[in-house]
């Protein structure tokens, strides 16, 4: 802003002098120079501003440290051989691999993966993000690409390494398709020379081999350019652990910690379906806190639970809550656990009213494995265990609350789910051709028919639920089989 009003000052008195019959050009022609000499000395400092940087010497992450992610490692180390193995690259006349794109969900390990390759090939590791080369500067972006390749190449020679990794994460937000950009001239000439870059890298035996690799969550994204065979030709994905894997990452993120010996790991991973490798070790971290504050010699299978639930909806909430209310919110969590525990028998892992983030009480359900296909029963069951909550209310209160509008809204994306994967009554329907009217009766039957057996459920385990609803209030939490022990 200020520096808009200089430059109209500026030019104001220029004119005034212009009209006024003096000579303008001698001053104009200073001030072009000065502003040359600024803006190459704002060049500078923002090109100079050196990328992050890290040694090999300070990766100790080897392929031993990531949990999981059996077929990603497989498939790097395969491509890794073009930097372990040049003599036969060369003799075989392979084109070398100049880059691995890996893909797949935020915190699943792909950092750890481009660390533990630079390990696996003792090459010096630079590490970068996309948006450390977006600058609206035009030109410093791709400045920035030419010295990190620079850079690698001579720190791989001081340290007298043969390759260099170097490993830049969010890679969309430098290269993302060509054009689309608002300030699309500086983001084009960044990706230009990534590319001039990736072209420019040769195997002579006396050249440090350079190997990109980029991360990403949104390959999509990426300019088709950077995916044709000679760049990025090998992509990786990275996705979200398996049972098997969580166990394996609860386990290294706890081999420092003081775990109980009767702690059950293999529970805590059968109950963190869609949790990522970050989330995983964020449970074990926490899970070491609480046991600092309640002063716990061990990390007990319970502290590892309530980690579970502080991770996935937060802190405990301080807040003060009506008996009514409390009351209520027992009711409906007793009557989400009830149906979960009828319809899916062994599915709850812990239901608990103590109030985290948004919530005001929470039912945590661990399928017996992880779910990759759903059956129409499975998803009718979903859509049940997420109407348990009014139901309990409405019978065994009286009424219902707006405590539900959450469940309702999930339940009915569950059903509209159903019609456009030609699971209901419809058959095969193709969404455009389906009238807004139609789409909506056929959900609301597909509710309704759901509600109906619930009604049934609940009113038939009343005194069951009632009997859940007074622990619960008494405890505030419990773990799944104390309510598997309340159904008759
Ligand atoms: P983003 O896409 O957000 O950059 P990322 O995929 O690069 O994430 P990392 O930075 O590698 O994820 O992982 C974050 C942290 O999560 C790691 O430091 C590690 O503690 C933990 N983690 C993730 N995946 C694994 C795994 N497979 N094994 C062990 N720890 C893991």
């Amino acid at each position: 802003m200020v520096r808009e009003i200089l430059l109209g000052s500026v030019l104001g008195i220029l004119v005034f002098l212009g009209l006024d019959g003096i000579d303008i050009w001698p001053i104009v022609l200073l001030l072009g120079l000065g502003s040359a000499v600024y803006f190459t000395g704002i060049l500078n400092r923002v090109g100079n501003k050196s990328s992050r940087k890290v040694s090999v010497s300070h990766v100790t992450t080897t392929f031993q440290d990531i949990g999981g992610q059996k077929v990603a490692k497989s498939e790097l180390k395969e491509a890794l051989e073009f930097i372990l193995k040049p003599d036969i690259i060369t003799r075989l006349g392979i084109r070398p691999l100049k880059g691995i794109l890996l893909t797949g969900p935020p915190g699943t390990g792909k950092t750890l993966l481009a660390k533990a390759a630079a390990q696996y090939t003792e090459s010096v590791f630079l590490t970068s993000s996309g948006s450390e080369f977006v600058e609206m500067y035009a030109g410093v972006g791709a400045q920035r690409v030419r010295q990190l390749f620079q850079e690698a190449r001579s720190m791989a020679r001081k340290e007298k390494k043969s390759s260099a990794i170097i490993f830049i994460d969010e890679i969309e937000v430098m290269a993302g398709k060509r054009g689309s950009n608002q300030s699309h001239l500086e983001y084009d000439q960044t990706l230009n020379q990534l590319l001039v870059e990736m072209d420019g890298m040769q195997v002579h035996d006396d050249e440090v081999r350079v190997l990109v690799m980029a991360a990403t969550n949104r390959a999509d994204l990426l300019d088709q350019a950077l995916m044709r065979p000679g760049r990025f030709d090998r992509l990786v994905r990275v996705d979200l652990p398996d049972r098997e894997a969580r166990l394996s990452i609860l386990e290294l993120h706890t081999r420092n910690k003081p775990l109980d010996v009767e702690a059950n790991l293999d529970a805590i991973a059968r109950e963190t379906f869609g949790f990522s490798g970050a989330h995983l070790e964020s449970v074990c971290n926490e899970a070491a806190i609480l046991a600092m504050r309640e002063g716990a010699e061990v990390i007990t299978t319970s502290l590892l639970r309530q980690a579970v639930d502080k991770v996935m909806l937060g802190e405990r909430m301080d807040r003060t809550m009506r008996h009514e209310d409390q009351k209520r919110v027992a009711v409906h969590e007793g009557g989400h656990a009830l149906v979960g525990e009828l319809v899916n028998p062994g599915s709850v892992a812990s239901i608990t009213i103590a109030a985290r983030g948004m919530a005001l009480g929470f039912v945590r359900h661990a399928p017996d494995d992880d779910r990759l296909l759903q059956t129409v029963s499975e998803l009718k069951a979903d859509i049940q265990i997420l109407l348990g909550g009014s139901t309990a209310e409405r019978l065994l209160l009286g009424e219902q609350s707006t405590g539900a509008a959450n469940d309702f809204e999930k339940a009915w994306d569950i059903a509209r789910q159903m019609v456009l994967s030609g699971l209901s009554s419809m058959g095969v329907v193709q969404e455009e051709a389906l009238s807004p009217e139609v789409l909506y009766h056929t959900i609301r039957d597909i509710i309704a028919e759901q509600q109906s057996i619930v009604d049934e459920l609940i009113t038939l385990h009343e005194h069951d639920l009632w009997a859940l609803a007074a622990q619960l209030l008494e405890h505030e939490t419990l773990p799944g089989e104390a309510v598997r022990g309340f159904i008759a």
